[in-house]
């Protein structure tokens, strides 16, 4: 019989060297030195606190604890075992059996007062033979079955115990599971040594670190088990219900300290040197309203109004106005520039594009007509002398209104006076490139336009610091796009309808999800249908082409020649996405449809719908039936993929509200895919889903901008755990910031 060796796996891997060039306050925790402290970091747990946080992925209910006749007999019964039983036994004798073709299996015989058992094992029997020895106590764990007579436990959990009464880390209870990466099982960290980590952790650490940080008053009005014990019964829990209570308390936690950070900067803005209080009676914006031809929509008027508070206050406005394609955000955006304009102010327009530069200055002006405010436009590609006279305008107060791209905050721009800033189509800049906008001027408002509706709680967090004000209502004349699902067997059905519209005067665009041809996805390009439908389909007609890899001024030239009617069909990769109007496009066919996200879909669809004619935007999709049967997908795999394709396209069909679409899209796929990768900022949280937490998210907002009103500097007594708790997050942000 081989001899013992002890804790082998906790020590062996332990980084000695030297190397290391952080010490993490982790690595003095028993059980974890140096190289599973760097391990841990990396998952971004650095202290004693973000190790209790740090959850399990999932558990195991180890609660029942048997004798082994009583389990026999429940085997042998009508009810059966529950699937995790685990019984205290002593082991009698180990055996290592020849089994076929040269395998081995171990067989562990174990008794206790009431019986005899077999613990199995087929894997890894060298390692278990020197495991363990004759009368070593163990608690066994697994699902028990009856084998020939005798009862059996095939490779079963098990923990020797040393004393009779020392608590049981790896059964008797519900135990947690741990995420076990490569990395962390490099260091041994594995599930069943994570187990004793913080076993350990919360026998040294326990009171003093999971001290309360939220005052009794939230706790109580938000019904929250108390800190410690939500993070003990997020390892330990003793019942699936105190479990749902603990993670409602570690979600409220997470929520509420993001937005803390959200309130918190919102009152530095607020309590900064004072912005510009406009007089909002104003004779230019009377003046325009009169002229338009038609009136206001409620929602326009109810969004004009707290604008108009936020520009009358002598505060700097900081407002997010989002609202559906179409829906008429531009006009609210003027009426705000014709009252900075009467009070002597710029204001600086920012869009994404220079071609949507342009279409907004045309706009503007013919808008403005008769009215002293010039409008002038500042773009990347302007001849030198023409950007030199701008500039001077600029300076000299001679322009009211600046349109343009980015080429608007570059040093060289010189504002006489810039009180308002507004962005056109946010989700195109990214989040961070706000804060740019403010260092112009003496602190201008600030009006962010979007038409990426987003859900309530997406918006709560990712434009948390902002005032939000919503057009939730289109223009009563608006005509419903019409909106179809087809086959592509049903290609040539649409090409002729195509036709039928072009020949009605009408212009059509075609979108496809990439440039090239892409073997592996099997997916139809752009570029590649261009020559075929120019030269197989539609011969008679003028097509052009339009995709993101082509020149600015490529691009610019066929949206220009489509915007002039030189061209039918315009052939386009999402590109086209960005809010140009080309009133005259009344058919928008997306082929590949099911690779695009729903939001995405519908901004595209609001191309189309922009004038007066019945306007129709048609999803192609393979038939996803057909595709995967002949992927060798089952009839049933392959029922499902095609209903769960149609399901999320006939969503488009039902409703034309971009909020309830974008409702959908997170549900089916996430948030990252509504704004955009990346630059999203969306932030990761460990806990919360944004998802699914919506009233959450609600109430730990409301708490958090409650607590930032009645203090804004935390300073208060009860606020101490607060305060603690923030100040060690901002550091971390601090150093992440620098770092990237
Ligand atoms: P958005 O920028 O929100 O996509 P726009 O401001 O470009 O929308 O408005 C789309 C079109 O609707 C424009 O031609 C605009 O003149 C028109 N429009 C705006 N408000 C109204 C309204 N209340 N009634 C009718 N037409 C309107
Ligand atoms: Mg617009």
């Amino acid at each position: 019989m081989a001899k013992r060796t002890g804790k082998k796996v906790e020590t062996a891997v332990e980084d000695t060297s030297g190397a290391q060039t952080h010490v993490y306050p982790l690595q003095f925790v028993k059980g974890i030195g140096p190289a599973r402290a760097a391990a841990l970091a990396e998952l971004g747990v650095f202290t004693i606190r973000d190790l209790f946080l740090f959850s399990p992925r999932a558990y195991l209910d180890r609660r029942t604890v048997l004798p082994l006749r009583q389990i026999r007999m429940l085997l042998a019964g009508e009810e059966g075992v529950p699937d995790q039983v685990t019984a205290i036994v002593t082991v009698k004798r180990l055996q290592v059996v020849e089994g076929g073709r040269g395998r081995k299996r171990l067989m562990i015989r174990v008794a206790d007062a009431t019986g005899e058992a077999s613990l199995v094992f087929f894997h890894a029997v060298h390692f278990f033979i020197k495991s363990y020895q004759p009368d070593d106590v163990l608690a066994v764990s697994g699902a028990p079955e009856l084998f020939g007579g005798m009862l059996q436990w095939t490779h079963p959990e098990m923990e020797r115990l040393e004393q009779e009464e020392e608590t049981l880390i790896h059964s008797g209870r519900i135990i947690p599971q741990y995420r076990e990466g490569a990395k962390m099982k490099a260091v041994g960290l594995t599930s069943r040594s994570m187990r004793t980590v913080m076993e350990n952790l919360f026998r040294t650490y326990g009171n003093e670190e999971l001290r309360e940080s939220l005052p009794e008053s939230l706790v109580q009005e938000y019904g929250l088990m108390p800190f410690a014990a939500a993070v003990r019964t997020l390892h330990y829990p003793e019942s699936e219900e105190l479990l749902d209570q603990a993670r409602r308390r570690m979600k409220f936690e997470e929520l509420f300290f993001f937005e803390l950070g959200m309130a918190v900067r919102k009152e530095i803005t607020f309590a900064q040197e004072p912005g510009i209080a406009f007089t909002t009676r104003s004779e230019l914006a009377h003046r325009l309203v009169e002229s338009l031809g038609f009136e206001l929509t409620g929602a326009q008027k109810r969004v004009l109004h707290e604008i108009m508070q936020d520009m009358a206050s002598p505060h700097a406005m900081n407002r997010l106005l989002q609202g559906d394609v179409g829906s008429g955000k531009t006009i609210v955006a003027l009426l705000a520039m014709l009252v900075a304009a009467e009070n002597g102010y710029q204001t600086a327009f920012m869009v994404p594009t220079e071609i949507l530069a342009e279409q907004h200055t045309q706009t503007l002006k013919r808008l403005l007509e008769g009215l002293p405010v010039p409008v002038v436009q500042l773009v990347g590609g302007q001849k030198k002398r023409m950007r030199e006279e701008l500039l001077y305008e600029i300076r000299n107060n001679k322009a009211a209104i600046i349109v343009g791209t980015h080429a608007l905050f570059q040093e060289e721009v010189e504002y006489a006076n810039l009180g308002l800033v507004v962005i056109d189509e946010q989700h195109r800049f990214g989040v961070h490139q706000r804060a740019q906008l403010r260092n112009k001027g003496r602190r201008p408002d600030a009006l962010i336009m979007t038409a990426t509706p987003i859900p309530r709680t997406l918006t709560m967090t990712l434009y948390g610091d902002l005032d939000v004000s919503v057009i939730d209502e289109l223009p009563a004349n608006r005509k419903p796009v019409r909106t179809a699902v087809r086959f592509e067997s049903k290609i040539d059905a649409v090409w002729d309808f195509v036709r039928l519209e072009v020949r009605e005067g009408r212009q059509v665009y075609i979108v496809y999800p990439l440039v090239e041809k892409s073997e592996k996805l099997e997916l139809k390009s752009a570029v590649e249908h261009f020559e075929y439908l120019k030269s197989q389909v539609f011969p008679d007609l003028r097509l052009g082409l339009l995709h993101g890899q082509m020149f600015w001024y490529e691009k610019d030239d066929a949206m220009r020649d489509f915007l002039a009617r030189k061209i039918d069909v315009l052939i386009a990769t999402t590109v086209i996405e960005v809010g140009i109007d080309v009133p005259n496009a009344s058919v928008m066919v997306v082929e590949n449809a099911e690779r695009f996200g729903l939001s995405q879909l519908h901004q595209l669809r609001g191309r189309v719908g922009r004038g007066n004619a019945q306007s129709y935007c048609i999803l192609m999709t393979k038939d996803h039936y057909r595709y995967a049967m002949s992927r060798g997908m089952s009839q049933n795999e392959a029922r499902q993929e095609r209903k769960a394709v149609i399901r999320r396209l006939q969503a488009m069909v039902e409703t034309n509200d971009g909020f309830r679409i974008s409702e959908i899209d997170l549900e089916l796929r996430g948030p990252g895919d509504i704004v955009g990768t990346r630059q999203s900022g969306i932030p990761e949280f460990r806990h919360a889903n944004l998802v699914t937490d919506g009233p959450i998210i609600t109430q730990a907002r409301k708490a958090a901008f409650a607590v930032v009103e009645d203090d804004p500097e935390l300073a208060k007594p009860e606020h101490a755990g607060i305060r603690e708790v923030f100040r060690e997050a901002t550091r971390r942000a601090m150093i992440y910031a620098d770092v990237g």
